[in-house]
């Protein structure tokens, strides 16, 4: 069989265990420690085969609604960090160019805040693009990922919230 290294980042152990490189990609694999390969699993089983409106939902039942994992792990303070910087320069680009495309300067702010929670810094990003982070973030702070913190799922309330602004946003701006 082979003998080469976990795909996991500063894992030194062997990678006996297969799996596909991505839900795009299941012809391809990538090898993996018996860890890590487990990880890698619960992070595929949760969120890679369902789309941006089921996480929504199931975002709302289940971090909203009542369930709590015990769980103590690794927040991604990336994420943190990067939000501020986002809105920022969102805003910048904004006094650029006016606040034409949208009704009023309340709503473009609004909407602003909303793509900066969700990392993204391009106010003209797509929809599918804007799914595709909203699936990732929520990835990143669910508490079966990343284990229980009161911090994560007041964000994930803000990120959900944020995706439902933007979701409206398209029906109301930019679907024609
Ligand atoms: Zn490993």
């Amino acid at each position: 069989m082979t003998h080469q290294k976990c795909s996991s980042s500063d894992c030194n152990l062997l990678g006996e265990y297969k799996a596909p490189i991505s839900p795009d990609n299941l012809r391809e694999y990538q090898w993996f420690c018996l860890t890590h390969i487990k990880e890698y699993n619960k992070n595929w089983n949760y969120f890679e085969n369902m789309t941006a409106d089921e996480i929504e939902t199931f975002i709302e039942n289940d971090i909203i609604g009542h369930r709590k994992t015990q769980k103590i792990g690794a927040t991604n303070s990336n994420y943190f960090d990067k939000t501020n910087k986002i809105r920022e320069n969102l805003f910048n680009s904004f006094t650029d160019i006016g606040n034409i495309e949208f009704g009023s300067t309340l709503m473009g702010s609004e909407y602003i805040n909303a793509l900066a929670e969700l990392n993204i810094n391009d106010k003209n990003a797509p929809l599918e693009v804007i799914k595709s982070k909203f699936k990732d973030i929520v990835k990143q702070l669910h508490p079966d990922t990343v284990g229980y913190k009161e911090e994560n799922i007041e964000k994930l309330k803000k990120v959900l919230e944020s995706y439902k602004i933007i979701k409206n946003h398209y029906e109301r701006f930019k679907s024609k």
